[in-house]
């Protein structure tokens, strides 16, 4: 490099280090697909889902969710369960349920990064920030994985799905209860 002036100089120098800040911003900016989970991976009976024998995965689900994986999003499930709040099961319920799931993707060579869930109930625990419309889990997960709200997307059955990624600065796609997840391709 030929440089006539300090002012060159700085430029240059300038030039380099902006160059550095944006590729390793690139670099952290990993896009995620959250997932509402009842109604959207599981059939949704209009009530909780209390055990693993009523945890039923929704047709083509996984095969949904590998080709979101193949197009480079981080899975993660954000999930209001109320009926650990209520009392109505407990959550080590949740965890098998959770881990049923899993297992479903490891099969496939794939897997859910994470899963968030707000165990209060508004009439049993008050109102807390966690549960949906609430955005604290989706930030939570912004900041441990370093994801770019950006880039990424929710799914969820529900309005309040939506609002709480909005208020994370995350697009939404509000699906119909129970139905197909649609593909990257259609967003
Ligand atoms: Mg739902
Ligand atoms: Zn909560």
């Amino acid at each position: 490099m030929d440089f006539s002036t300090w002012n060159d100089v700085f430029e240059h120098e300038n030039k380099v280090f902006c160059t550095e800040i944006i590729s390793n911003m690139s670099e952290l900016g990993k896009k995620a697909l959250f997932l509402d989970r009842d109604g959207v991976i599981n059939h949704d009976p209009g009530d909780y889902t209390k055990s693993l024998q009523e945890f039923e995965i929704l047709p083509h689900v996984i095969d949904r969710l590998h080709q979101w994986h193949l197009a480079g999003y981080m899975l993660i499930v954000i999930t209001n369960q109320g009926g650990l709040g209520k009392g109505l099961y407990q959550e080590k319920d949740v965890d098998a349920m959770h881990q049923y799931l899993n297992g479903l993707c490891l099969a496939r060579g794939f897997q859910i990064a994470a899963f968030y869930y707000c165990p209060h109930h508004p009439d049993f625990q008050g109102k807390c920030l966690c549960r949906k419309p609430g955005s604290l889990l989706i930030e939570k997960a912004i900041h441990r994985f370093g994801i770019n709200p950006s880039e990424s997307l929710i799914i969820g059955d529900k309005q309040r799905d939506i609002d709480a990624a909005a208020a994370a600065g995350v697009r939404g796609i509000l699906t119909p209860t129970n139905a197909v997840i649609s593909l990257p391709s259609q967003q």
